[in-house]
């Protein structure tokens, strides 16, 4: 999140000065959003960044952490490793709160890497799983940091305090749009190294004898000659097919194992090409949001959304499947799935929780839906308005804008509805 971050929302000169370094691996950022009392409802964040023309030349920051509430809680990196941030933080002008926003953040020396003045930082303990990241907490207690630290490429703060947005404030929660996706793809990932070591487990891994059906055991002895024939032919057929020195049989021919497994296998390569379809048509969203076109943002939050609620619950209830089928050997950490699953699981929380992300996905279609109806049509205004519950609604894939990526959000949020 801190490379995109700074891709999407820093101005020309920011990047020129934070960009580079953090490709280069000489500053190491993470972003600081979650609090220990809001995470899903980000605009309730606490944090605050109250403008001061006075700090500096050129006009500052002044940042601090008003309650343990609002302790940052969770950015990755930030125990141990990080020496920067992209820390979001409520604007404050004059009085006038204008939400959260993110800043270039200083948290270590850049030398001595020992915490900067007035930051208090700290692991925040052993997890489930994604125990190689130092996943961290930090208390900020009055720290000015410079005016053009807050990231300008989509609102500018002037000296004297004038605020202005360029372009569209969604834009400020962009960044995770790109993260959603990458999740998503990284879901049809984590999901085929699984299934790959399932499927391989299961090919040598052999267990009781397959039934064999012995052909003619119980045939009378009075044979007429045809009969006869038919014996010769199996006698034939048995020296022809060789008992197998292995006696038992591999687990991945069992149907009842293919069930679980061919489904996992099929998803996987489902998640990769969805994935990489949603990654074209972000692409081309992309091009029109440096265009100044933001008519595609709300469409790309759907999509990405949806993508990541749907692949991260799928990917983890398919790497379960995939561990259960290895038997008692699945539930070793040598067999990786065990560990692999653990710290892919935390994916269906961070970068917005999937019931959450489905709910917004299920307004947004909703209002899609009932915009085309309401178009022009006074009786189905009436209908609308008559309706005491959404359920009392029959949307349909043709109600929709004629977008690409509607049409299987609508029928994966659908099928929620109808079940
Ligand atoms: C491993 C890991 C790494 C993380 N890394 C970072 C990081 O680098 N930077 C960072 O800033 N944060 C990070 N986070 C925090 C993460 O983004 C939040 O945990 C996430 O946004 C969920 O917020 P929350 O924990 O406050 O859960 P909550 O929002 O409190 O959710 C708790 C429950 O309430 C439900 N719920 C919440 N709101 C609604 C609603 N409106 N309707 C219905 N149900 C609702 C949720 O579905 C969930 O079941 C990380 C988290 C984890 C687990």
């Amino acid at each position: 999140m801190f490379v995109p971050t700074l891709m999407n929302l820093a101005d020309e000169e920011q990047q020129a000065r934070w960009l580079q370094p953090a490709l280069n691996y000489d500053i190491l950022g993470t972003y600081a959003q979650t609090e220990l009392t809001h995470g899903s409802n980000v605009r309730g964040m606490h944090t605050t960044a109250m403008y001061d023309p006075d700090l500096f030349e050129e006009g500052g920051w002044h940042i601090h952490t008003p309650s343990l509430e609002a302790v940052k809680w969770w950015p990755g990196g930030l125990g141990k490793s990080c020496n920067c941030c992209i820390l979001m933080a409520r604007v404050i002008i004059k009085g006038k709160d204008y939400g959260p926003h993110p800043f270039f953040f200083q948290v270590r020396d850049w030398e001595t890497h020992a915490s900067l003045p007035g930051i208090e930082l700290r692991d925040i303990g052993s997890k489930l799983g994604y125990n190689g990241m130092d996943n961290g907490a930090m208390r900020i207690t009055h720290v000015n940091i410079p005016r053009r630290n807050l990231l300008m490429k989509f609102v500018i703060v002037e000296k004297d305090g004038t605020y202005r947005k360029v372009g569209d404030d969604k834009m400020l929660f962009g960044t995770m749009t790109y993260t959603r996706l990458k999740i998503s793809s990284g879901a049809g990932f984590n999901l085929a190294k699984a299934v790959t070591s399932t499927v391989r487990y299961s090919a040598v891994r052999r267990q009781f004898q397959m039934q064999r059906v012995v052909l003619g055991a119980d045939i009378d002895n009075h044979l007429d000659d045809d009969e006869k024939d038919a014996l010769a032919a199996q006698d034939q057929l048995k020296n022809l097919v060789k008992p197998s020195k292995r006696t038992e049989a591999q687990v991945l021919d069992y149907s009842s194992q293919q069930f679980i497994i061919f489904p996992q296998l099929a998803l996987a390569f489902a998640m990769h090409f969805a994935g990489q379809e949603a990654e074209k048509l972000y692409n081309a969203a992309l091009l029109e949001f440096k265009a100044s076109k933001f008519d595609a943002l709300t469409e790309m939050h759907v999509l990405t959304s949806t993508l990541k609620a749907v692949s991260t619950v799928l990917m983890a209830d398919g790497m379960e499947q995939c561990r259960k089928c290895m038997g008692g050997h699945g539930f070793l950490n040598a067999a990786g799935v065990g560990p692999q699953y653990l710290s892919a699981l935390p994916q269906a929380t961070y970068e917005g929780d999937f019931v959450v992300l489905s709910i917004q996905v299920g307004q947004q279609l909703l209002n899609a839906v009932s915009s085309k109806m309401m178009k022009g049509k006074t009786s189905n205004r009436r209908r609308l308005r008559s309706s005491t519950s959404t359920s009392t609604i029959r949307p349909s894939v043709s109600c929709l804008p004629r977008r690409p990526s509607w049409t299987p959000c609508f029928r994966i949020t659908t099928s929620s509805w109808r079940r």
